[in-house]
Formats: structure tokens, C-alpha cells, sequence
């Protein structure tokens, strides 16, 4: 894979922040995946929440969107996501951790090159060990602390 082909996955990869922008464009030249879930408005959030509480379904997040936000949601002064969900290609299963573990540690790796410190779901206390885990959510990545990148005019990001 050298770019991300299917119309989710470009249109996940528009919605991005200028850094994860940048490790994902990086990231897919070497390893083949999809992107699932990117942006999400507050409303999104709650239904979200509701899943597996008041509304059929299991439980996907901890996050209700109001009180605690989601690195997910956008607000107009922030529009582009600081989260996003990912499967690898092929998709086995979504609790098939070693392959989720490799995806994320790479993706990971290559934040950490350019600066940008990034936590995934399978290890939310960043110590590489997922025992310690009391919620997995292994297609989600976030941007811990809120990165300095910002896309320039020709809507590239400055490397
Ligand atoms: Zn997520």
C-alpha cells in the first residue's frame, strides 16, 4: 500500500489534525489498513454512550460526550478530529490483539519520530503491558497532548 484507496479511508484521512494527518500518510506507505472513524460531533458522542446503556448494543466507550470529551469530537473552533479508529487489511477480528499491538506500535513509532506522542486504545497507560487494561478498544488512536503541526496552504504538513 502506498496510499489509503477506499472512500471511508479518505474521507477519515480528511477529517484528521495535521498530525495525525501526517503519521497516517506515513504509516500506510509501509503497512496496509483502513480507517474507520474519525471526526465526531457531540451528538454522535452520546449515542455512542447510550450503546450497551439505554440503546441495544455493547458497550464501546467510556466517554459520554458531555461531561468527559471524547479526543474524538470536534467543535468549530476545532474541526479536525485528534482521534481516530483503524482496522489493519485484512481485518481478522476485533479483539485479535498481537495484530492490533503491531499496527499500533508502528503507527505509534512514527508519531514518535516526528514529535507527535500518540496513545492507543489497547494501552491507554502507555506502559506496553495490556494486562493492566480495564477497557480495550483496540482500533482507537489519539493524539496525547494536542500537537504543534498545523497544515500549511498547499494543505500539506510542514515535515
Ligand atoms: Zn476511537
Amino acid at each position: 500500500m502506498a496510499e489509503f484507496t477506499s472512500k471511508r479511508s479518505v474521507r477519515v484521512l480528511s477529517e484528521l489534525s495535521a498530525a495525525l494527518w501526517l503519521v497516517n500518510t506515513k504509516a500506510i506507505k509501509h503497512i496496509d489498513y483502513s480507517l474507520i472513524d474519525g471526526s465526531r460531533t457531540t451528538n454522535q458522542q452520546v449515542a455512542r454512550y447510550a450503546q450497551g446503556r439505554t440503546a441495544p448494543g455493547r458497550i464501546v466507550t467510556f466517554v459520554d460526550g458531555i461531561n468527559d470529551l471524547s479526543r474524538h469530537q470536534v467543535t468549530p473552533e476545532d474541526p479536525l478530529t485528534h482521534a481516530f479508529d483503524f482496522i489493519p487489511a485484512p481485518f481478522t477480528y476485533w479483539e485479535d490483539q498481537p495484530v492490533f499491538t503491531a499496527y499500533a506500535h508502528f503507527i505509534i513509532g512514527i508519531g514518535y519520530e516526528h514529535g507527535i506522542e500518540l496513545r492507543w486504545g489497547g494501552d491507554w497507560d502507555q506502559d506496553f503491558r495490556w494486562r493492566d487494561q480495564k477497557f480495550n478498544d483496540y482500533p482507537h488512536i489519539e493524539e496525547v497532548i494536542q500537537s504543534k503541526f498545523t497544515l500549511n496552504d498547499s494543505g500539506k504538513v510542514p515535515v
